[in-house]
């Protein structure tokens, strides 16, 4: 049986330095708001290049209190726009109408499924505040054109950079491209912790300590609130594992890498369409980090059947567009054909780190037979 994704497989490559890390801090007597968390902070804050690194909760977190501290800011308010991709993880919206906030759906590229910049300038609106770019499955999702847009109309730049740890555009990685990142530790994203976790980057100082404040109560000072805040910390223990997987995000993404270039090299079935890289730039500087890798086809329900079959595991990200979920139920009406289709046609192959050649192998050979 090959799994979709073994966290089991993968974190067994590390026990040893997991177990010293959290022996370490059940001998500290330290749990929350600690030296790990610093630790883990600066060292996610150099990886990336970026200024400031807040520990959150989990990256919905993250990405609810930018939107929360611009809000403080004077910046944003409620009933303001915010642009996002249409075939995103829902995450993405929740963060935007827990505050109050409207997203502004836009239909993503066929080719990179990430934002279609050609018809952002039309969703603009007196009300539009920011551009929420998903860097989707791995990919970043950058452009000058974004840029320049985001100048002209005085936009901030939200990137959700759930599943896109490492990956580059030009000189820069994502996380330290827009105005302020979510990050996700989800066990089962490139840089997953064992539990929950998530963090905010950004180069705003400001933006920064209102967040730390908000995820802490809203407290700068113990039993003093300056805001409405909520419980959203990073444990130390998660923080403690992070600083080992971190150690280890760039070879496992080299390793997914490798897996991406033998399926895009050797799948060769009729009627399937491959992903669709933007051009690679070096193992050093790659602009995909492939946290999925995801093919399409109108034959995906038997395609996935016969995988089955076969003991392959695979998935769907994701089988509903966030606007035909019940929770968006006043969404219903929107018309996003590009996202409907896909949300028929996508699969998921496994792409773990710690999958063998022969794994790899077996997996092209019985799609190769479909
Ligand atoms: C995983 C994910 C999130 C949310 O992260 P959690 O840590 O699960 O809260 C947000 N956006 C995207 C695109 C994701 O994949």
């Amino acid at each position: 049986m090959i799994p979709f994704l073994s966290l089991k497989d993968i974190n067994a490559q590390y026990a040893e330095e997991l177990k010293a890390a959290a022996a370490e801090v059940i001998d500290s007597g330290w749990y929350l708001m600690g030296k790990q968390l610093q630790a883990f902070e600066a060292e996610l804050s150099d990886y990336i290049g970026c200024k400031y690194v807040v520990g959150t909760a989990n990256g919905l977190d993250a990405l609810r209190l930018i939107i929360r501290a611009y809000k403080e800011m004077g910046l944003f308010q409620e009933g303001d726009e915010i642009i996002v991709p249409a075939n995103t993880y829902i995450a993405s919206l929740l963060a935007i109408t827990d505050n109050g906030l409207r997203p502004v759906l836009v239909e993503p590229d066929i080719q990179t499924y990430n934002l279609d910049f050609k018809q952002l300038e039309s969703k603009i609106t007196p009300r539009t505040k920011a551009i929420m770019v998903v860097h989707l499955y791995g990919q970043v999702c950058w452009s000058t054109e974004l840029e320049e847009l985001a100048e002209k109309y005085q936009l901030k730049i939200i990137e959700d950079n759930a599943q896109a740890i490492g990956a580059w555009w030009k000189d820069k990685k994502t996380g330290n491209l827009g105005d302020a990142a979510g990050f996700s530790f989800y066990p089962g994203k490139n840089l997953g912790a064992l539990g929950d976790g998530g963090a905010v980057s950004t180069n705003d100082a400001k933006l920064a300590e209102i967040v730390r404040a908000l995820g802490n109560y809203g407290s700068r000072k113990k039993y003093h609130n300056d805001y409405q805040g909520l419980n959203s910390r990073l444990d130390e223990i998660q923080a403690a594992f992070l600083r080992v997987k971190l150690r280890h995000t760039d070879e496992e993404n080299k390793r997914r890498d490798e897996i991406a270039k033998l399926y895009l090299e050797h799948i060769s079935t009729v009627n399937l369409i491959l992903p669709f890289p933007q051009k690679t730039l070096t193992y050093d500087h790659p602009s995909h980090v492939w946290h999925l890798f995801v093919i399409r086809t109108q034959h995906r329900d038997k395609l996935q059947d016969h995988l089955r079959k076969h003991n392959i595991q695979t998935l769907i990200h994701y089988p509903v567009a966030p606007h035909q979920q019940k929770a968006y139920a006043g969404y219903f009406h929107t018309s996003l054909p590009v996202t409907e289709a896909m949300h028929c046609e996508v699969l998921s192959l496994p792409i773990s780190p710690a999958m063998g050649d022969q794994e790899v192998e077996q997996v092209i050979s019985t799609v190769n037979a479909f």
